[in-house]
């Protein structure tokens, strides 16, 4: 597929028809949103309220949480108001499996403090009982005027639509790959879902679709048939990604090659957390691949080297880390004081070969004395050489630096910002 790019180097986005998900625009001319859900059980109201404000703080723009069970359902608008009064304002997207229609039939105030209902045609019922029951979700949708996504899934795809297409393919005089069929099912199942939802009365400035699976050649296959079909917004992911640099690789392979293409209007990076692991990482590896595409921009970057044997010692690995970490910790205030902050960008650099060079292409970089070089590590600030640290407290005096030119820079602007 050929894609052109724009003046900025970044690829055109398909066009696509913008959805309002709480205030948080999806589709049309907006940036992709980063988005993830929560782990916890949602009838856990305090435990519910902890992730989802740990997820917003961290930077997710929409959090989707399940509500599969009467109790759940009468948490929603419990969490919702918790949220508010801790000034949490990420709209919620509830997920819904078998019984959405029931549970939101029967508690209205979930079905208006939620932001967004997700559901799945593969399971939102069955034979005769199919039909009646995706109508009485959307229509809620329509009587609380709220979105919905169409999350088609490949692990709970449509068995009958799959059966009627693979049957019409045994039948054709040139049958079609299997694996073909398969998309097409998964595909059509999301347009046929889309199209009974606007009968119904759901504008396409309502409907947001999906079409998960869990192989990055199948997504790619598939979203770029969705994509083609239909002007939709279209939130992408990897479903069942994996856990740790697994899950982180294959997400960034499939969602990279899809953005690259243009498509895609919000994402979710699937990633199976650690026991007792941090739920907020998805949220982190999914701003990390649109700004890595330059996409979006969320934090400072930071260019590292990757170190070789000229760095026989940690300080070098130690400063890269202390600095990473400090942004993470430092960003949701310095989000609220220094407007522009995310657009630093910073150099950690083991040694005289490329230290230098790579530390003035940054707003700051620092270059640190490679296995023999004198313990000397020249700082640069805007390309220029502003002075030269030695001594123990280099990554201390290194961190100042830093903090002290996002007060000058960005803190000038914000107070300029105030002053107008
Ligand atoms: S900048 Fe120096 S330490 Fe870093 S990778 Fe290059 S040669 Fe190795």
């Amino acid at each position: 597929m050929t894609v052109s790019n724009s003046a900025s180097g970044r690829p055109h986005r398909r066009e696509s028809v913008a959805v309002d998900v709480g205030g948080v625009i999806v589709g049309g001319p907006a940036p992709v949103i980063v988005q993830s859900m929560t782990n916890t059980d949602t009838a856990d109201i305090d435990g519910t309220v902890a992730q989802v404000a740990a997820l917003a703080r961290a930077g997710s723009e929409l959090v989707r949480i399940t509500v599969d069970r009467d109790e759940a359902a009468k948490a929603v608008p419990h969490i919702k108001e918790k949220l508010l009064k801790r000034g949490v304002k990420v709209p919620l997207v509830g997920d819904f499996h078998y019984i959405g229609h029931k549970l939101l039939g029967d508690n209205p105030a979930a079905a208006e403090a939620l932001d967004k209902y997700r559901i799945n045609p593969g399971n939102v019922g069955f034979k005769d009982k199919k039909d009646k029951q995706f109508g009485a979700i959307i229509e809620t949708a329509l009587r609380h005027s709220k979105p919905v996504r169409i999350g088609v899934n490949w692990g709970s795809l449509d068995q009958e639509l799959l059966t009627h297409l693979m049957d019409e393919n045994a039948r054709s005089p040139e049958p079609r790959d299997a694996r073909d069929v398969m998309h097409e099912a998964i595909v059509q199942s999301a347009l046929m879902s889309a199209t009974r939802a606007e009968e119904l009365g759901l504008g396409a400035d309502r409907i947001i679709l999906s079409a998960k699976v869990s192989s990055v050649q199948d997504l790619v296959s598939v979203y770029t048939m969705l994509a083609a079909r239909c002007r939709y917004a279209l939130h992408l992911g990897l479903t069942e990604a994996g856990m740790g640099s697994k899950g982180i690789v294959a997400s960034s392979a499939a969602l990279g090659l899809l953005l690259q293409q243009g498509i895609g209007d919000t994402i979710r990076v699937s990633l199976t957390p650690e026991p007792n692991g941090d739920r907020t990482l998805e949220v982190q590896v999914a701003q990390e691949i649109l700004q890595t595409m330059g996409f979006r921009a969320f934090v400072p970057v930071v260019a590292a080297c990757p170190g070789c044997g000229r760095t026989t010692s940690t300080v070098f690995q130690e400063l890269a880390r202390e600095v990473q970490d400090m942004i993470r910790d430092r960003m949701p205030e310095w989000k609220t004081r220094y407007p522009g902050v995310e657009t630093l960008n910073l150099a950690v650099m083991g040694c005289i070969v490329n230290g230098p060079g790579e530390s003035k292409h940054a707003d700051v970089g620092i270059s640190l004395p490679g296995t023999g070089e004198s313990p000397a590590a020249p700082v640069f600030i805007d390309g220029q050489k502003a002075m030269t640290l030695r001594g123990p407290n280099i990554a201390a005096e290194f961190r100042a630096i830093v903090e002290d030119y996002i007060e000058r820079k960005y803190g000038v602007r914000s107070r300029r910002d105030v002053a107008e």
